[in-house]
């Protein structure tokens, strides 16, 4: 077991750090007060070779793995928790679900246009009355012969989709067999601008300003049968392993925004003077920062086992839940802190602090939400194949 990062490591941590000192930090607070999609940033985050980081270069990425995104998404999310998550989940659900599941020709077709940034991606699951119950899904796809040959009909609408209204390239999973709920699931890709295709409103959200979530709405959507994804009804399955790593990329997530709170409590507290001396010196904020400290670095480290279990190639389910849990959880309770640290200050728009506090709940509810990971580390322990 060796923790030291390899020096190609070292150097996409340190490029990132340094893009985003230069090019998200001074606009991360402006663009969440805007509650606008950065854009313009994204050409510049390809061009990092941070859009299919874990892509083999064959098919456009950059060749690395799982734990190298998981560094970069921790860096971006310390910067600016909406644009992590842009980047999270088009590398995480959207191309990987093209990468694990598609044909050769769908990874050529897709994947080279979602890693250089010319388009981005979105995966779409949830809908109105299926959340945590994803068989309960209501979109349809309905195959029927058309004039090409084998196409699909899709109807429905999707809630909460990251990139909803700016994306190029949807995943949709869509039952295709109702009466077998997740097993019926099937994936197809749909392109923005396929007839019947529309992001429906966007969502006001507590936080995360500056990422893009909207509904979406499939209105009779035909796809030709080379844009299903993966086996028909084999779409949950599928989204099983897409999420194992997708959760790991949450954990990165977390771990980032948990840390930029820790950053800013830590430094904070040298600066603030009461009673006559910076309050780092009382020990009830000592215990705090302590405890940060202790539980960013406990996540980190969960984050970064499941990382490397999955680069070597070994099945994570277990692994990317105990991360994403523990990861999301701590990353609160560091958010949290680190406002109590700042006293009303940390109340106040001025600080970031806040910003961290908003944003860092959605770990504990995308990509399943903290009671559903317990459901599945719970179901892998009671397997009894490891402690
Ligand atoms: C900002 C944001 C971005 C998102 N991006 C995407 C995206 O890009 N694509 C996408 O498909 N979805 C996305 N989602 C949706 C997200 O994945 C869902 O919100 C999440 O899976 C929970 O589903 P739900 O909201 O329907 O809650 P529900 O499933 O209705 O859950 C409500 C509560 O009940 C609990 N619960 C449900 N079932 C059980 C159970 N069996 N046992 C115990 N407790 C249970 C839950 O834990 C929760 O506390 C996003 C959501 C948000 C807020």
């Amino acid at each position: 077991m060796n923790f030291e990062l390899s020096q190609e490591q070292k150097i996409l941590q340190r490029s990132v750090r340094e893009f985003c000192a230069r090019a998200i930090i001074p606009h991360a607070a402006r663009w969440n007060e805007e509650a606008r999609f950065p854009m313009e940033v994204i050409e510049p985050i390809a061009q990092l070779g941070l859009l299919g980081i874990h892509i083999p270069e064959r098919y456009g990425g950059a060749g690395m793995g799982m734990l190298d995104l998981a560094l970069a998404v921790e860096e971006l999310s310390r910067a600016d928790a909406s644009l992590g998550l842009t980047v999270a989940s088009h590398n995480l659900l959207c191309m990987d679900h093209i990468y694990l599941a598609g044909s050769e020709a769908q990874r050529e077709r897709y994947l080279h246009r979602l890693a250089s940034g010319r388009a981005l991606g979105a995966w779409c699951l949830t809908e109105p009355g299926s959340g945590s119950d994803a068989g309960a899904a209501r979109t349809r796809a309905v195959r029927r012969e058309g004039p090409c040959g084998v196409e699909w009909v899709l109807s429905g609408s999707k809630s909460f989709i990251t990139q909803g209204s700016v994306a190029e390239i949807y995943v949709v999973l869509a039952s295709t067999t109702p009466a077998r709920k997740q097993k019926g699931l099937t994936a197809f890709v749909v392109e923005k601008g396929t007839q019947g295709l529309r992001p429906g409103r966007l969502v006001e959200k507590m936080g995360l300003w500056a990422s893009d979530t909207a509904d979406i709405v499939l209105d009779d959507v035909v796809v030709p049968d080379a844009q299903r994804l993966g086996q028909v009804d084999q779409g949950f399955v599928d989204t099983a392993r897409v999420l194992d790593r997708g959760r790991i990329g949450i954990g990165a997530w977390a771990v980032g925004i948990g840390r930029a709170a820790f950053e800013a409590a830590r430094s904070y507290s040298q600066q603030r003077v009461q009673f006559g001396k910076p309050i780092s010196e009382f020990q009830a904020i000592r215990t705090m920062l302590a405890d940060m400290a202790t539980e960013l670095d406990a996540a980190r480290l969960l984050v970064w086992r499941a990382a490397v279990m999955q680069d070597c190639g070994q099945r994570t389910t277990r692994e990317s839940s105990v991360a994403k849990l523990y990861a999301s959880q701590a990353a609160a309770r560091a958010c949290d802190a680190a406002v109590q640290i700042h006293g009303g200050y940390g109340y106040a728009r001025d600080f970031p602090v806040e910003r961290y506090l908003r944003d860092v709940k959605l770990a504990e509810i995308g990509e399943g939400t903290s009671e559903i990971q317990k459901l599945v580390i719970a179901r892998e322990v009671l397997k009894g194949s490891r402690t």
